[in-house]
């Protein structure tokens, strides 16, 4: 038996197919159909998918400053000198700053917290990068950090705690607008509402 279930290792079909269905939306049969797709495809495909695939965690770092990902210890949204530094917005996850980012409303920086408060899935406040989010936020003159976290009860928690934190170190602390559906990831939100969202912030 390998480590991937039950498949003998001389079935190799059986064996991506077992993969590809570990993949998010995607069940068995999706990942049938995906796998032959690719074998009777060009084999150059296949192995350029591989490589995409085998090199994603050695290419793929997180910026230092925003923990955004790219490759590069700063990331090119940091980079970007045209971005309004007095400007940042907190979010939990990479996706929700791509969908932001394809709203086209915002032109602050970032800062990715890769999680959420959940007590009862053992996620603690002192798990949350605050400490670098604040020391982003005291030193040059931020005027406004705006918390994008989804409008679920663990991103609405992570929202108060990063307000409580920010605001005794004297920041502005503005919330995201409802709009995004509630409980709703924010990556699945359209274009528009998700930037009405953002314009209708309200301080908390
Ligand atoms: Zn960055």
């Amino acid at each position: 038996m390998s480590v991937f279930g039950s498949r003998a290792p001389d079935d190799p079909i059986g064996e991506l197919v077992a993969l590809l269905a570990r993949l998010p939306s995607v069940g068995e049969r999706t990942a049938t159909r995906l796998a032959f797709h690719v074998l009777g495809g060009d084999p150059e495909y296949a192995r350029a998918l591989g490589d995409a695939l085998m090199g994603i965690h050695e290419r793929v770092r997180r910026c230092v400053r925003c923990g955004n990902y790219g490759a590069e210890d700063i990331c090119r949204i940091c980079a970007d000198p045209r971005r309004d530094e007095r400007t940042l917005c907190v979010v939990a996850r990479v996706p929700d700053l791509v969908a932001i980012e394809k709203s086209g409303t915002f032109r602050g920086r970032y800062h990715v917290l890769h999680k959420l408060l959940a007590p009862l899935d053992g996620v603690g406040p002192e798990d949350l990068p605050l400490d670098a989010l604040v020391s982003r936020a005291a030193p040059v003159e931020v005027e406004e950090v705006i918390v994008a976290t989804p409008l679920s009860v663990e991103g609405e928690a992570t929202a108060l705690y990063v307000a409580e934190v920010l605001g005794q170190a004297g920041v502005r602390v503005t919330r995201i607008a409802s709009g995004v559906p509630h409980g709703g990831e924010l990556e699945f939100t359209d274009q528009v509402t998700l930037g009405r969202a953002l314009d209708g912030r309200k301080d908390i």
